[in-house]
């Protein structure tokens, strides 16, 4: 009998490094875009890529240095129609986060996610993947008042065609995947518990989605996770099952769960098991980027093997809770400690997809 193919499991990154501290330095005293920094930016990158590499991650991102001042509103920074006040994110140790605030139409993106991509595929020797801001996010900047000769429905015209060029782009650019950053999705259950925010979130998004192909779709991604900003969270309390089912009904092929963080990972894992659809891959978080202890191989290793008895191994992948610093001024974690996770969880799933092959 011929002996069947090893066992691979994939495992993929969620985007950002912590960035240089002498580039956190220079932005907090001017302008982010001042020319003068672009040296410093390309270092970043480069550097950045070079250790994810080194890491044997087969797949990396340009760690979002360049995403300034977050994950969120990288593509409408800077505009002369955002105003700073905006909606407020609460994290749980009582610090806070703000958006910025549209003041008038049209809505249109500064930039596009796939500049970045242009500069690390400079660099970069293996498969490099694209975080995008989710649709439903953005939808925040909208005011809750309204806006004099711009209704909020051509405000969401605007907003989809601007995400779904910006996906196209990435894809055309060959980003191995898009992923969408959808922080806000369980943050949306503790601001509603009627589920009526999340489910208007999930409408929105799929919006979006249903424009791609099932084959554009198998490239696209969606990530959850209850925030992570100076180890702190802003939604950790929301049980996943008010979340998951939801969740599973984007039509995105790929799903990256924070899951390492959570207290008790069978209860979510038998909810993934219910609701992931056969043509969804779920990659499931083995690494607390918020927790200071650097996680061992052997730890992620059983992380995934417990996973597996709960998802077919030809749906199940690897990835982080979240990423290490989505917000550009974190410095919480420093970046010998993000690679040094990443590294483990590289091999721990590898040595999780050896025992599995041993088992066949
Ligand atoms: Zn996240």
């Amino acid at each position: 009998m011929a002996k069947p193919p090893p066992i691979t499991i994939p495992t993929e990154p969620i985007g950002s490094i912590p960035r240089p501290l002498d580039l956190i330095e220079r932005v907090a005293k001017g302008d982010s875009e001042d020319p003068n920094l672009a040296p410093l930016y390309e270092e970043a990158i480069r550097d950045t890529i070079e250790r994810f590499e080194a890491t044997g991650s087969p797949v990396v991102t340009d760690g979002e240095q360049r995403k300034y001042h977050n994950f969120a509103t990288y593509c409408v920074h800077g505009l002369p129609n955002m105003a700073p006040d905006g909606f407020t994110i609460p994290f749980a140790d009582g610090h806070t986060r703000r958006m910025s605030r549209l003041t008038r139409g049209p809505f249109r993106y500064r930039r596009y996610a796939d500049s970045y991509l242009d500069v690390a595929l400079r660099y970069a020797h293996v498969p490099v993947k694209q975080a995008v801001i989710s649709p439903s996010a953005l939808s925040l900047l909208y005011p809750a008042e309204g806006i004099r000769d711009y209704p909020r429905e051509q405000f969401i015209d605007d907003l989809l065609s601007e995400h779904d060029s910006e996906i196209r782009r990435c894809l055309k650019k060959g980003a191995y995947k898009v992923q969408v950053d959808f922080t806000e999705g369980r943050l949306a259950v503790k601001i509603d518990p009627s589920g009526h925010l999340l489910n208007s979130f999930i409408d929105l998004n799929n919006l979006a989605l249903s424009r791609f192909s099932p084959e554009e779709r198998r490239r696209i991604g969606v990530h959850t996770c209850p925030g992570s900003d100076f180890d702190s969270t802003h939604s950790a309390d929301v049980d996943y099952a008010e979340l998951l089912p939801s969740l599973f009904e984007l039509k995105a092929g790929n799903v990256y769960i924070a899951l390492a963080g959570e207290r008790d990972r069978r209860h979510v894992l038998k909810i993934i098991r219910k609701y992931l659809k056969p043509e969804q891959r779920v990659f499931v978080g083995v690494i607390a980027p918020i927790d200071p202890h650097i996680e061992t191989p052997e730890e992620v290793r059983d992380r995934v093997l417990e996973a597996s008895e709960y998802i077919p191994i030809e749906q199940l992948g690897t990835t982080d809770d979240c990423g290490f610093s989505p917000f550009s001024d974190d410095t919480s974690t420093s970046r010998d400690t993000a690679f040094a996770k990443i590294q483990a969880r590289v091999r721990g799933t590898e040595l999780a997809a050896k025992r599995l092959g041993a088992h066949q």
